[in-house]
């Protein structure tokens, strides 16, 4: 069995040392568990996070210990009454390809309803903070303008195309011209603005002729910059992720614009909310009914990004910060 654990805090940018590699025999499970193969492993940006010290909403992972993550594993052996050799589970297995359970937090996925990598994406916990963040907080309404950056990645994408079922503008930001023509010849988004480009914030005020009523903020950075000046009064902006930060070893230089921010809070009375995605647990099954009802429509598209074998991810990690990947990152564990 192998595993992959955090072997030191990283300062700035993770790098390959932060992580270690291990082998361990597959371990048997005792009374009331299971033994768990990961197929997938879900790589986020926030495992960013759990590995610094600092307080969040989450613990972080104690140095030695395997990498916490999302997974799609397959029960190997079981002894548990609920769960049969095969049966296809969403887990919490970490970045490892052999993990016990005894069953909490377990959840069985069929197969036949959709590729089983999708309960990491699209129907899994990106998806969801992309519906409830933008439904709750965003609350976009038919002829409104919403933006979204990180917008060729799971939670952006599917916030941009439920916009357009709104009956929303959905102008997306994304690093790159491929990512960019993928976001309107492919998702149906209205406008696509490059970051790199050093015009990007005429570009974005020229995509949003009439203003920003909802801006989805899942970066921060030059990003936010070049949003704020264009928000509408009464513009909703869920804060879901600042991406561009997740790295950053100390606050970027001066002069101090929070007045600049709280002024225009209150002259434009702008909503900011932050939320995490299990705020809206109780929203799981409309969640899952709306947007697989979606997904069979084809109104909704998703996108991939597998990497191949366990000891790829913290490569890929390290990559998904700065948008080397294209879609939702996913390392395939075992076939
Ligand atoms: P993505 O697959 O979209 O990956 C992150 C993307 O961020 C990169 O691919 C990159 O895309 C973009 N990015 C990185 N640095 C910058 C920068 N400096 N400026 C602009 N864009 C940048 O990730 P997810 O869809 O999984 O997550 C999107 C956001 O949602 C993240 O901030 C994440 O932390 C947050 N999130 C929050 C949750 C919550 O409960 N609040 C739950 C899940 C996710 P590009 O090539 O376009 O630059």
């Amino acid at each position: 069995s192998r595993r992959i654990v955090l072997a030191s805090r990283p300062v700035g940018e993770p790098k390959p040392s932060d992580f270690r590699l291990e082998s361990a025999p597959v371990p048997e499970p005792g009374e009331g568990q299971v033994l768990l193969q990961t197929r997938w492993l879900s790589l986020d940006p926030y495992m960013r996070g759990r590995m610094s010290a600092a307080k969040s909403y989450a613990q972080p992972v104690e140095i030695g210990e395997p990498m916490v993550g999302g997974t799609v594993s397959k029960v190997v052996a079981s002894r548990h009454p609920d769960f049969a050799v095969g049966d296809i589970v969403l887990s919490q297995s970490g970045w490892q390809d052999h993990a016990l359970s005894d069953g909490t937090g377990l959840r069985k996925l069929d197969p036949s309803l959709a590729p089983i990598s999708t309960a990491l994406g699209v129907l899994g916990m990106p998806g969801m903070t992309a519906y409830t963040g933008l439904l709750n907080i965003g609350q976009p309404k038919s002829g409104e303008t919403v933006v979204v950056a990180a917008a060729a990645g799971p939670v952006g994408s599917l916030v941009g195309q439920i916009a357009k079922l709104k009956g929303c503008r959905a102008v997306g930001i994304a690093g790159g011209p491929d990512k960019c023509r993928y976001l309107v010849e492919e998702l149906g988004f209205d406008a696509a603005i490059d970051h790199y480009a050093a015009d990007m914030p005429d570009k974005l005020r020229a995509a949003c002729p009439k203003g920003i009523d909802v801006y989805f903020e899942n970066v921060g950075g030059a990003v936010w910059d070049a949003v704020f000046p264009l928000l509408n009064d009464f513009a909703r902006v869920p804060v879901c992720g600042l991406v561009a930060h997740y790295n950053a070893k100390e606050l970027p230089p001066g002069p101090d614009r929070l007045p600049l921010l709280m002024s225009a809070v209150l002259s434009r009375r702008l909503t900011l909310r932050g939320f995490i995605v299990r705020d809206f647990a109780s929203q799981a099954q409309d969640f899952q009914r709306e947007v697989s009802q979606w997904l069979r429509e084809g109104k909704i598209k998703y996108r991939e990004d597998v990497v191949e074998g366990l000891e790829k991810a913290p490569e890929a990690f390290i990559g998904l910060l700065k948008g080397k990947n294209f879609g939702k990152l996913l390392v395939r564990v075992a076939s």
